[in-house]
């Protein structure tokens, strides 16, 4: 099963991949996590990225596009992976396509997880409060500010990439809002058998 998730910053894509990964043992390709990754490693491309990162902003396509065409490479993806967080751009959206036509495989299904912005910006509020009690890393930029501009950059950058799937046909929309266990149940429905 080859699968991308879609949603705004908050709306439970990490959440949901998690229980994908266990359902169906494919790995989850989070774009974020590996950028995180690549800033904590102060590898070149971290540093090229971490200040794009912090201001809520996207990275250049080509760099991620070039990190998820070597991830899925690796052997753990050659039965199926979820993608999370990309494709974030209808070129993203584009080279994904080309990249998997390349190597004869295609996407089973996009899913669009749908949250409105209220819900989104209490989510937020509590995953920093969460992360700051706990003593966790609070991502910074999990900050009402930079959240407004992740919002912003989804809904003029991202909310496009949900059509071009669905002129592919392969969009299925997925309400995000209710328990966990509810809305994975959602996913479950509408998944290709
Ligand atoms: P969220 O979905 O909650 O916004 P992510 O962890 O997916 O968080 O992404 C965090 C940041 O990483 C984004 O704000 C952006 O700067 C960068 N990023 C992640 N995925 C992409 C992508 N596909 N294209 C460009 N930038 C990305």
């Amino acid at each position: 099963m080859r699968l991308a998730l879609l949603g705004p910053p908050g709306a439970g894509k990490g959440t949901q991949a998690t229980r994908i990964v266990d359902r169906f043992s494919i790995p989850q390709l989070s774009t974020g996590d590996m950028l995180r990754e690549a800033v904590a490693e102060g590898s070149a491309a971290g540093l090229r990225v971490k200040h794009i990162m912090d201001r809520g902003e996207l990275v250049p396509d080509d760099v991620v596009v070039s990190v998820v065409a070597g991830r899925i490479d690796h052997s753990d993806a050659a039965n199926g992976f979820i993608l999370d967080g990309f494709p974030r751009t209808v070129a993203q959206a584009e080279a994904l396509d080309q990249e998997l036509a390349n190597r004869g495989i295609k996407l089973d299904a996009v899913l669009d997880l749908e949250v409105d912005q209220g819900a989104l910006l209490d989510r937020i509020r509590g995953r920093a409060e969460e992360a700051a009690k706990s003593g966790e890393p609070v991502r910074r930029d999990d900050n009402p500010e930079v959240f407004k501009t992740r919002l912003d950059v989804y809904r003029e950058q991202t909310a496009p990439v949900a059509e071009h799937f669905a002129d592919l046909g392969k969009l299925r929309h997925v309400d995000g809002v209710g328990e966990l266990q509810d809305v994975f149940k959602r996913i479950l429905a509408v998944l290709p058998r």
